[in-house]
């Protein structure tokens, strides 16, 4: 019950405080209820109602994206100097904000409060990178091939951008995308995940506190996806739609899109791996490996995915892994049904010869998982082929170099990966072999704002950070000039 009225306080504190809109959010024991339609956001960590969020519908989504619209003009005509201004004070809103962010995260998606925090200076990270880069948005001068009067190339926003993200990093998430596109000097309707909605509305509230404009960056909350999302995809007013989810969903966005031929970025699943060879400093690969396997519980994108390792040191490596899985301190799952996937294809696994550390079954406990290392995986495992997206470590045998690239690339994911080896010839050619977006050589903290984050195959396409995740949201105009 004291948890109960700390996470009830932590919410009502929010409102209190103008991080979260006391118009749209009523924290869960509150008497006061919407008149409107609202939606319940659960706490992972022990499925209690933490707080009720406005329902929003199709046509709200129509709305703010006809705002938005209204908006665009004014938003594109400012100089990046004041765009770079207004980004700057609100990734410091952020900042400033740091803790109570964090707590609002912990409590609707899970992680851990050390990780929670991570994630706010990720996220305001993106923003304060784009408030830079949106200075250098520069275009080319071409020498005309035939009569020496020059073609100029320039740089422009696409226009109303939407978005929907998913619920593992719901502010970097967003964060990430609405920086990138306002810095190109668009607007954005966005869309996160119903299960955390909490980290996006607050979000907002601290980007018109920074003195962006409401209409330019607007979330729209619900757990009428399908309905939300057609309106995101199909609405003639939006330039371009960028996503982040699974593959499966992602495909469905896709198509929807092709009515109206919008710009599309994806950043879908991924199955990536890390590769181990015998000459690999192991210490350095086991703690690149906690990382990349355990971070959030297991819940990221570019999560190591199959863990393969050179028979030389394969047995070497499973067991000090195993030995450092009690040093973890993970949150819980998003919420059980997630737990219980997981659970199922490790069971799965061992049924068909893959073996449990110092385990002998595997079951969830909630939304609860313990991590564990699996031993004797191979290629024809389900939890070898899917992204399993929990705390299990499936390790996979390989003989050579070859083989080593071979087993890595046999997935339609392409996001990330990681090599580790001593050998500096072998880690530029096994990088070089790999079909992967990104890959982490003798590093798995891959990811920043200076740095183009995105796939190939069916992890998606588009890049965020980096100038190329500034370029995704602008269009290229070609312009000649006659008669000089
Ligand atoms: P998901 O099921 O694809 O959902 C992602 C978002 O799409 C959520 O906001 C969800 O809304 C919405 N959605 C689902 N079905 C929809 C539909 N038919 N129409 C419109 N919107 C729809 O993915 P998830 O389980 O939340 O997230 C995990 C996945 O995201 C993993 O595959 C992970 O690899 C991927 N991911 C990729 C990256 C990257 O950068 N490549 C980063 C993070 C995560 P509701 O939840 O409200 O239904």
């Amino acid at each position: 019950m004291i948890e109960t009225l700390r996470r009830e306080a932590i919410i009502n504190q929010a409102i209190k405080n103008g991080l979260l809109p006391s118009a749209r959010v009523s924290a869960a024991l509150a008497n006061e209820r919407f008149s409107a339609a609202s939606f319940v956001v659960n706490n992972p960590a022990t499925d209690e109602a933490l707080a009720y969020v406005e329902q929003q519908s199709a046509s709200d989504t129509e709305a703010a994206i006809n705002s938005a619209k209204a908006a665009q003009c004014d938003w594109a005509k400012r100089s990046s100097r004041e765009r770079a201004g207004l980004l700057r004070s609100w990734a410091q809103a952020l900042l400033d904000q740091q803790e109570q962010l964090a707590q609002l995260l912990n409590l609707e998606q899970g992680k851990p409060m050390h990780e929670a925090i991570g994630e706010i200076a990720y996220g305001a990270s993106y923003i304060e990178w784009f408030a830079e880069e949106a200075f250098r948005t520069y275009g080319t001068t071409i020498p005309s091939p035939t009569d020496g009067q020059p073609l100029l190339v320039v740089k422009k926003p696409v226009g109303v951008v939407s978005a929907i993200t998913p619920w593992n990093f719901p502010n970097a998430m967003l964060a990430r995308k609405a920086a990138a596109a306002l810095a190109a000097g668009c607007v954005m309707v966005a869309k996160p995940a119903a299960e955390t909605p909490l980290s996006a509305l607050a979000l907002q509230q601290l980007a018109v506190k920074a003195g962006i404009p409401a209409e330019v960056f607007q979330v729209v909350v619900g757990t009428e996806s399908t309905c939300i999302g057609r309106v995101l995809t199909q609405h003639p007013a939006v330039a371009k739609f960028t996503f982040t989810g699974s593959t499966a969903v992602g495909r469905t966005l896709a198509a929807q899109c092709s009515s109206t031929v919008k710009r599309l970025s994806l950043e879908l699943g991924g199955n990536a791996p890390f590769i181990v060879f015998a000459d690999a400093d192991l210490e350095q690969a086991l703690e690149g490996l906690l990382l990349a396997k355990f971070r959030n519980g297991g819940q990221t994108c570019v999560c190591a995915n199959r863990i393969l390792v050179a028979d030389e040191v394969y047995d070497e490596f499973a067991q000090r892994l195993q030995q450092r899985l009690a040093t973890l301190q993970l949150g819980p799952m998003i919420h059980a049904k997630a737990a219980g996937k997981i659970a199922s294809l490790v069971r799965e696994a061992q049924q068909q010869g893959a073996r449990l550390m110092e385990q002998e079954d595997y079951f969830a406990d909630g939304a609860w998982l313990k991590p564990a290392v699996l031993t004797g995986v191979t290629e024809s495992m389900a939890i070898f082929n899917c992204e399993i997206f929990g705390p299990v470590a499936p390790l996979v045998r390989f003989n050579d170099e070859n083989e080593a690239i071979e087993l890595a690339n046999a997935t339609e994911y392409g996001l990330a990966s990681y090599v580790y080896s001593q050998n500096h010839g072998r880690l530029w050619r096994v990088a070089e072999g790999l079909e992967f977006g990104m890959v982490g050589m003798n590093d798995a903290a891959i990811s920043n704002a200076a740095a183009p984050f995105g796939g190939i195959k069916q992890s998606g396409y588009g890049r965020e950070g980096s100038s190329y995740g500034l370029d995704d949201y602008m269009y290229i105009k070609y312009l000649r000039v006659g008669g000089l």
